[in-house]
């Protein structure tokens, strides 16, 4: 380590700032918002360094830098100055600001871009009512203490509570409803032990594409219960010692019963442990979520349900489908292509009567009954549709025609991945291949990358 990290309490206290410039004004705003009282000059005297507890130089003539560092290394006043590292005495971090919680980064003044990419991350993984929880922390403190006098009991207790259901309640500001979960949850922890399961949608495969939300509580998981539809770079997000449970569901081919996986989830919560139970898509859109829900909520654990990004969402991103478009459908329906002993399960004249876009899950096998019931119905075999395949992933693949023409052409097509079925007027739309081309341009014009498929 290069460099021995502090802390500086400035307030009061006088700071120097050297320099007339964005880099200098800069400098001098955070030094006010920490509560030092800034002097600011354009050039170095020796008696500005008076009573100055810091000084920092930016943008002033070469001569008055090195003056300001001589006169302040002479009178032990720590100096930097900007992108001098070879002038300094000392460094200023990239910092993530979560008041009263500060996070600093840096490279030994060798790679600020780096330290600058590596600040992004954490911004993204601290969420920003951070600081809020802090405060939360210290406000129960007493009363944590009161009820949990064993320190180890006290510290399990608060890590669950600050990385659980009243640490997620504080940053939606919910405070008092954070204090009567932890007063519960006090209540609970006198009595017995119990974990909590978190039902949590994957999204369709890029772990991009989890919700920030998702992507921390994977970072805290003491198991994953997980299937088929999620994929490694999901799952890798996990803590690296969390069990992994694979449970998985490929269609007529169950790996445990839905009543198994009921279960195991609440067997796992009563061993006081924090599972993740990890679906693709969103875990109440085909996922038998509610059924999992229903399940802890009757065994009396405590559960809570993170929303994912839905295939049919995926596959309309992706392929710049809109859903719904001004004009053309006014309504999007998401149905289940399922079978039963070999029939539909579906209203085909509600469907085709609605005239919108039909977004049909687990639909490539019965496509062929599913047409025949939505033409008898009066729609026109020529009505535009679309087979997409792993959506939201780099293996992306989509067969666009029509209704008819994918009931011919689509078992030749499909390669076996998860395949979603759009059909309606939405995806023949002519002019949508310019439009999002043209964004796709505007996107690469402002340095956004757009990673085109197939
Ligand atoms: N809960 C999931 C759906 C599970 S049902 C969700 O919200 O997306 C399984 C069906 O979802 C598959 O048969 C397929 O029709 C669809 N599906 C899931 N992931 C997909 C993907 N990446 N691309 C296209 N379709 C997908």
């Amino acid at each position: 380590m290069r460099h021995f990290p502090i802390f500086l309490d400035l307030a009061g206290r006088t700071a120097l700032v050297v320099g007339s410039g964005e880099v200098a004004a800069r400098k001098a705003a955070a030094l006010i918002e920490a509560g030092a009282v800034v002097r600011e000059r354009p050039g170095f005297a020796e008696a500005d360094l008076d009573g100055a507890a810091i000084a920092i130089g930016a943008e002033a003539p070469e001569a008055d830098l090195r003056a300001l560092v001589a006169a302040a290394r002479r009178r032990g006043v720590p100096v930097n100055v900007v992108d001098r590292p070879e002038l300094c005495t000392f460094i200023t971090p990239s910092v993530i600001d979560r008041d009263p919680v500060t996070i600093a980064v840096a490279s030994a003044g060798t790679a600020p871009v780096l330290a600058r990419l590596l600040r992004a991350r954490i911004e993204a993984a601290v969420p920003p009512r951070f600081g809020a929880l802090a405060g939360f922390a210290a406000r129960i403190r007493d009363r944590v203490r009161a009820a949990l006098p064993n320190p180890a009991a006290r510290r399990r207790f608060l890590e669950r509570t600050l990385t659980g259901p009243a640490a997620d309640l504080v940053f939606a500001g919910d405070e008092a409803a954070a204090v009567a979960t932890v007063e519960a949850g006090l209540a609970d922890c006198v009595r017995a032990p119990e974990g909590i399961v978190f039902l949590v949608g994957a999204g369709p495969g890029a772990a991009d594409l989890l919700t920030l939300r998702a992507q921390r509580l994977l970072g805290e998981a003491d198991v994953i219960v997980h299937d088929r539809l999620v994929s490694e770079d999901v799952l890798a997000m996990a803590r690296r010692d969390a069990e992994r449970i694979y449970v998985g569901k490929a269609r007529a081919n169950h790996c445990l019963s839905q009543e198994a996986i009921n279960a195991l989830l609440v067997r796992l919560a009563r061993e006081g442990r924090r599972v993740v139970r990890l679906k693709g898509g969103d875990p109440l859109v085909f996922g038998r979520g509610g059924e999992e829900a229903e399940a802890l909520a009757a065994a009396g654990i405590c559960f809570e349900i993170v929303p994912g990004v839905t295939a049919a969402l995926a596959a309309g991103a992706q392929r710049a489908i809109p859903l719904t478009h001004r004009g053309v459908a006014r309504t999007v329906t998401f149905a289940t292509g399922h079978s039963r002993e070999g029939t539909l399960d579906l209203d085909c004249a509600a469907l085709a009567r609605l005239g919108g876009t039909l977004a049909i899950y687990m639909g490539v096998a019965t496509l062929p009954l599913l047409a025949e019931g939505l033409i008898a119905a009066g729609l026109d075999p020529a009505t535009p549709a679309a087979l997409v395949e792993s959506a939201g992933t780099p293996a992306c693949r989509e067969l666009a025609g029509t209704l008819d023409g994918l009931v011919r052409d689509g078992p030749a097509w499909s390669r076996g991945g998860p395949t979603l079925v759009l059909i309606g007027a939405v995806v023949g739309r002519g002019g949508l291949g310019r439009s999002a081309a043209a964004e796709i341009e505007v996107a690469a014009a402002i340095g956004l990358q757009h990673v085109a498929v197939e």
